[in-house]
């Protein structure tokens, strides 16, 4: 049976990339040695990692300003590192758009002070509050967004921009390499892997270099500095390298199928197919609001949550496992990243119009 699986992460890679990987597993490029068993300062992993950097920089056309890192411990520890190497006793705007969001402010108090912005918590999170009701700091030592909201599945449309001089910092760990945007507006950009890049644990950074000065190196760990992983090519240490080549053989993929460009309007096609169906039926609702809504992690609910429970079940049974809803929101959530390919949206919305006919 062919499954297409929905989880919002660790998500499924390509089809082609996992084909890959296990070709290589036992014996990487030739070595006698799979990648996993392989020195990083040996000949083999260096030109890896080289490239997984340079394929994020052509992917993003990002300037020489920016430095890009491999860092372990996902996006949560760089919910801690951006304020540990950016606040020093100031203040930072956050954004509330959901639980990662609310995460990453909880952060910033051990470094300084964390000002909500604005908030859509009043509201479940079903909006992204508007660009001009945001009440921002004069001076704000960064501001901070999450750019699409995994669990209560909403996305800015349009990325916004912070006051002059403010450095934007972004939470992609969901959309990232998923559409086009201008990178290079952005002060830092951080995602953990294991929903469009590879593997859980490791996290991509992008950071603007001058940003990295800002930290205090009497009162900051080694291993915890950005100027630690800039000045040693994110090898201070021995960086999780099977998550490097596996971002590596990802952005490959990227750049094969024609870089963000291409991504974002298959990525287009399959949400509107899905928004499409999900609007034209009375038995399924989607909570998000028209213009926010993702187009990464679809959230929606069958009219009760005995049905949501069933509806679960029964597509699991069918090859289209992970669709349960976020434990703290309930419901149903389909999710659709760079890998989820055209077929998989097609045969939930034959599955969905089947389990209607059978439950109204
Ligand atoms: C999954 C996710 C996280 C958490 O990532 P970890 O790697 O588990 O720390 C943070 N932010 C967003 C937006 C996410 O989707």
């Amino acid at each position: 049976m062919k499954i297409y699986n929905f989880s919002a992460g660790p998500a499924m890679l390509p089809t082609e990339v996992m084909q890959l990987a296990q070709k290589e597993f036992t014996d990487y490029s030739g070595s006698g040695s799979g990648i996993l068993e392989l020195s990083h300062r040996g000949k083999f992993f260096q030109p890896v990692i080289d490239r997984a950097e340079a394929n994020v920089r052509k992917i993003l056309n990002l300037s020489d300003d920016f430095a890009v890192i491999f860092v372990q411990g996902g996006a949560s520890m760089q919910f801690a590192m951006i304020p540990m190497n950016l606040l020093n006793g100031g203040t930072a705007d956050y954004v509330d758009t959901g639980v990662w969001s609310n995460k990453a402010s909880k952060e910033a108090k051990y470094f300084g002070t964390a000002n909500i912005a604005a908030s859509s918590r009043d509201d479940k999170y079903d909006h992204i509050p508007a660009r001009d009701t945001w009440k921002l700091t004069p001076g704000a030592a960064y501001l901070h967004i999450t750019s699409n909201n995994t669990i209560a599945g909403t996305q800015y449309r349009d990325l916004p921009d912070a006051p002059a001089g403010v450095p934007l910092v972004a939470d992609m760990s969901s959309d990232i390499l998923s559409r086009r945007f201008d990178a290079n507006k952005f002060g830092l950009i951080y995602a953990g892997a294991q929903k469009n890049l590879g593997p859980a644990g490791l996290a991509l950074v992008i950071i603007r270099k001058d940003l990295a000065a800002r930290t205090d190196e009497s009162k900051v760990p080694t291993m915890l500095r950005y100027s630690t992983y800039i000045e040693n090519g994110s090898m201070f240490n021995t960086p999780p390298t099977f998550g490097v080549y596996i971002l590596a053989l990802v952005t490959d993929w990227i750049l094969q199928r024609g870089g963000l460009a291409a991504l974002e309007e298959i990525n287009n096609a399959k949400a509107a197919k899905l928004y499409g169906f999900l609007d034209g039926s009375s038995f399924y609702q989607t909570p998000v609001k028209g213009g926010d809504r993702s187009r990464m992690n679809v959230v929606f609910r069958t009219p009760n949550d005995e049905l949501d429970a069933k509806f679960v079940a029964e597509a699991n049974k069918v090859g289209l496992t992970q669709l349960k809803g976020h434990r703290l929101v309930g419901g149903c959530r389909a999710s659709i990243y760079n890998a989820m390919p055209m077929e998989g949206i097609d045969a939930l919305i034959a599955f969905m119009k089947k389990f209607e006919t059978e439950n109204k």
